[in-house]
């Protein structure tokens, strides 16, 4: 069935449409058209919803699959499993949590390029970035199998005669995660694996536009030995958002996307007495200074502007050339015209479609205003074709050169596959270009010189720095530290930071007599670092 859609609210259509499909057990990819389910309670249902959304391949429009709009009954089943599913999963040791968490990091392995070929099937990417974007989940789920080292508490004895002080991490229950489009496998992946490590339960609302990638991981984590209801599924878009931010026993949400529901989420959830943590949107700049080496320089730029259609939140998309670097931007411009567009299972492919025919037609009006206000369009992606993927949302590589801060290419987040090229005089001119724009997510400083290097990334106030590295997307022993406008809330992303946001420290003193006097009854505040008889 092919149809034409052009955006999330022509998107719902009637359930008589829908097909219907059971679920023996599990869910396996790929009924054309086929009703997404949820994952509730360890098991795959079928929801009994009246909305749908259509999941159109945004190479061919073919409709891959339906997401329902969960209804309330089903959504409050869903936290209904997680919270009784809560105890028994936090009593369960440690070691034991983490020997399925190894299981399942052996079964995303195996199923690497099944994941992949359902990501490039309903979000676009390439193969090879789809398997990237597995892969980078992947990671998180190996750094939720350290969770015996990482709960550790802290503790000191003799704080006073016979006390002794020590401090526990405790699981908080139900948590939930928002997720975008943009990397179907590795965001969910950065929310669930750590929250159920540390002892929580777990209900995800993956994107309503990519949710058959989550579905595998559910059947996968079903596999591994996640006992039924510690990790469940609901689909569907604000009503679900908000049952999310306001259900009494969510306890933590965490949230990836763009600024609208980012904020939206933060404000609601934190309201209502959440631990919220939204990561949003990003103007990534990078700033080339001139005694960098120039053809790598080049190649990392082009890499990280372009891949995923510049779909990523870390894409580099505004270039800072410093003084005598500008010379190289048309060598730029002729290296991102070499990039081949494609569907993603073509080997030939450097860059694949866009998500929807709505972000395409925006894309291509920020590109126009460009042009209206004045910036030069060296390179224009507008208006491509792609044999055999005629209805492919695709843009080919675009370079802006001439771009003020005040341009609208400059000041609204692209997420498409555009570059915007500025120029400046020194490096303090850089610098302050960028901590004069709202966002902090990412930076990259390209340079040979270590004073120029160190300069930028003491001064630089974003929260995730490269030095000749495109994308300084951590490795998840650390976490993922965007700041200002690109994040809300107080704790980042997986690393020693996530453990903090999934868990709640107790602390205890004791004390143990071994001899002494008794004390007698004090109503003064007891001092306990002071020697006691
Ligand atoms: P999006 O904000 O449209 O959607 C994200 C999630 O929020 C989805 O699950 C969606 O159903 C829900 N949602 C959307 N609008 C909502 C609303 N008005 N109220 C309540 N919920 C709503 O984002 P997207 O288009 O899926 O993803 C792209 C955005 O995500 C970009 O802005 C990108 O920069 C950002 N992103 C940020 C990071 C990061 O770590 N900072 C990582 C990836 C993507």
């Amino acid at each position: 069935m092919l149809r034409l859609i052009n955006g999330a609210s022509s998107r719902v259509s009637a359930t008589s449409s829908v097909p219907k499909r059971s679920f023996h057990g599990g869910y396996f990819s790929s009924t054309s058209g086929k009703p997404v389910p949820m994952f509730i309670n360890g098991k795959f249902v079928e929801s009994s919803s009246t909305k749908w959304l259509d999941v159109p391949n945004p190479a061919t429009q073919e409709v891959v699959s339906r997401t329902p709009e969960s209804t309330t009954a089903e959504m409050e089943s869903a936290v209904k499993a997680a919270k009784e599913a809560f105890p028994a999963w936090r009593n369960t040791p440690v070691p034991a949590r983490v020997r399925i968490m190894f299981n399942l990091q052996q079964l995303l392995t195996k199923h690497q390029d099944d994941l992949a070929k359902i990501i490039v099937e309903e979000q676009g990417k390439t193969f090879a970035d789809a398997k990237g974007d597995v892969f980078r989940g992947l990671e998180v789920v190996e750094h939720s199998c350290s969770m015996g080292t990482l709960l550790m508490g802290e503790t000191m004895e003799n704080v006073s005669r016979d006390v002794d002080t020590y401090s526990y991490r405790q699981p908080l229950g139900v948590s939930a995660g928002i997720a975008p489009f943009n990397f179907p496998a590795m965001i969910p992946l950065w929310m669930f694996p750590m929250a159920v490590a540390c002892g929580n339960t777990f209900v995800l609302k993956p994107s309503e536009r990519v949710p058959n990638t989550s579905m595998f991981i559910a059947e996968l984590a079903k596999q591994a030995g996640l006992p039924a209801g510690v990790f469940n599924i609901i689909h569907g878009a604000k009503d679900t958002v908000n049952f999310i931010c306001d259900h009494p026993d969510i306890k933590t949400i965490s949230f990836v996307g763009g600024d609208a529901a980012g904020r939206h989420i933060h404000e609601r959830g934190t309201k209502n007495g959440k631990r919220v943590q939204s990561n949003m949107a990003a103007k990534n700049h990078a700033t080339i200074m001139p005694d960098a080496d120039r053809d790598r320089t080049i190649d990392a730029l082009v890499g990280a502007a372009f891949g995923a259609s510049g779909q990523r939140c870390m894409a580099l998309s505004a270039a800072i050339f410093v003084g005598e670097s500008k010379e190289w931007i048309t060598d730029v411009v002729e290296k991102a015209r070499s990039l081949r567009l494609g569907q993603g299972m073509q080997d030939t492919a450097d860059v694949g479609p866009l998500i929807s025919c709505a972000s395409k037609e925006r894309v291509e009006k920020l590109i126009q205003t460009a042009h209206d206000q004045g910036a030069k369009v060296p390179l224009d992606g507008r208006g491509v074709s792609v044999k055999g993927f005629e209805k492919g949302n695709f843009i080919g590589p675009t370079v802006i050169t001439d771009v003020k801060p005040h341009m609208k290419v400059y000041t609204e987040e692209i997420f498409g596959p555009v570059l915007i090229c500025l120029t400046v005089d020194t490096i303090d001119d850089a610098i302050a270009l960028i901590n004069n724009n709202p966002y902090g997510n990412g930076t990259a400083i390209f340079t040979t010189s270590g004073a120029h290097a160190r300069k930028y990334q003491y001064n630089i106030d974003v929260g995730q720095v490269g030095i000749n590295v495109p994308i300084p997307v951590p490795l998840p022993f650390f976490s993922f530290t965007g700041s200002r406008n690109s994040f809300l809330g107080s704790t980042h992303f997986y690393g020693k930071m996530g453990v903090d946001f999934f868990t709640q420290t107790k602390t205890i003193t004791s004390n143990w007599r071994t001899g002494g006097v008794s004390m007698g009854v004090q109503t003064s505040m007891p001092l306990l670092g002071q020697q006691q008889k």
